[in-house]
């Protein structure tokens, strides 16, 4: 069978092999009446600790409230700066914003899209608190030197793992490496729940006593508030539905990274950049993204062939018009990166059949 259109991402396929064993789940909930915290909730935080090589995981409502509620536990707040990046989904930068601190943007490198290390020290002040990187489209950051960087001006290193769950770093899960680790379960990222979730992991039992309070709205009690909490609880239907999708996140990941080898290795002689991946870290390939001069030509030319391309992020952080007082800062590699860079369609399910037309109609557009 010819295949016709390639879809950028199709959740349906990832379902299907374990669809009884969610409505199982569903069902077992349904009859318990539970559906906020609850033994769910409980272990899949323990399962993800294990996966994830963290001590303590609190769930949480989505990504963007795990790193708010990481950033507000080790008291970060008004008068403070955050270093972060500005090539990243906003909710990033918005969590900063949200505890009431201020985000300063560093340029990134331009072969890991990640944040670079050499360019942060000279952003650091008197203010700063926190250095919050991005482990963008799956890849780790540099923890040796972000490590180094917070041990001598003593800043706590809060990780954006949104995109990365499973990734590893000098052979070892992510977990470790920070203070705080934040994780997204929105449906599409590599471990997703049916709706949003999110999650935050932590050595720092404090930390960790802390976030939890402040998920479940300041409470200790049952009508007990000391701290002023917000309602960001994993909702117990999605850690059920998580548990079970946990269960598969390796053999998932194992796709993902076939998949990318096989494009490199197909795309390896065209003109533009492939993913890089340093000898010291695993990438769990969120997104497999190319960076090409000819990006929105090819964009356009593969939407006309049925293939679906995506950038992330077409504008950066700096230059969105929520952040205007930051417009006119300029961030060169940023910048030139968010013209050049385009996601290919790559997900667990997605046939050879598939990447093959993906990949023949590049070699066409760049040959023809
Ligand atoms: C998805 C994502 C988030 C936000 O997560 P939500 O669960 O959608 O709130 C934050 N940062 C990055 C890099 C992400 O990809």
């Amino acid at each position: 069978m010819r295949i016709k259109n390639v879809p950028f991402l199709d959740l349906s396929r990832q379902h299907r092999p374990i669809e009884k064993k969610l409505i199982r789940a569903f069902e077992k909930i349904t009859q318990q009446n539970g559906y906020i915290l609850g033994s769910d909730v409980d272990k899949f935080e323990t399962e993800f600790s294990t996966s994830t090589g963290a001590t303590y995981t609190i769930g949480t409502a989505n990504g963007t409230d795990a790193l708010l509620l990481a950033l507000k536990a080790f008291n970060i707040s008004h008068g403070d700066e955050v270093i972060t990046v500005s090539h990243s989904f906003i909710s990033t930068a918005l969590a900063i914003t949200y505890a009431g601190a201020t985000p300063v943007f560093v340029d990134i490198e331009p072969k890991t899209y990640t944040i670079n290390p050499h360019l942060i020290e000279q952003s650091i002040t008197s203010k700063t608190k926190a250095i919050l990187p991005v482990c963008l489209y799956g890849l780790p950051v540099d923890f040796n030197e972000l490590k180094k960087l917070c041990k001598k001006h003593n800043l706590k290193l809060i990780v954006d793992a949104c995109q990365a769950h499973g990734a590893t770093y000098n052979n070892q899960p992510m977990g470790s490496f920070a203070d705080a680790v934040c994780y997204s379960f929105y449906p599409g990222k590599n471990l997703g729940a049916l709706g949003d979730a999110g999650a935050v992991t932590t050595n720092n039992k404090k930390i960790a006593a802390i976030i939890k309070t402040m998920r479940n709205i300041g409470r200790t009690g049952w009508y007990e508030h000391p701290i002023l909490g917000y309602n960001s609880r994993l909702d117990t239907i999605q850690a059920a539905f998580l548990r079970l999708k946990l269960q598969h996140l390796n053999t998932w990941n194992k796709q993902r990274q076939l998949l990318a080898k096989r494009y490199s290795d197909k795309l390896r002689n065209l003109p533009f950049s492939l993913p890089l991946i340093p000898a010291n870290m695993s990438h769990v390939f969120h997104l497999y993204c190319i960076r090409s001069a000819k990006r929105n030509q090819l964009k356009v030319y593969l939407e006309r062939k049925g293939i679906a391309a995506h950038i992330h992020y077409p504008i950066p952080i700096h230059k969105q018009k929520a952040y205007r007082s930051y417009n006119k800062q300029h961030l060169p590699v940023t910048e030139k990166v968010a013209e050049e860079i385009l996601s290919l369609p790559l997900f667990p399910g997605m046939t050879k059949k598939e990447q093959d037309k993906v990949v023949a109609e590049i070699h066409l557009f760049f040959t023809r």
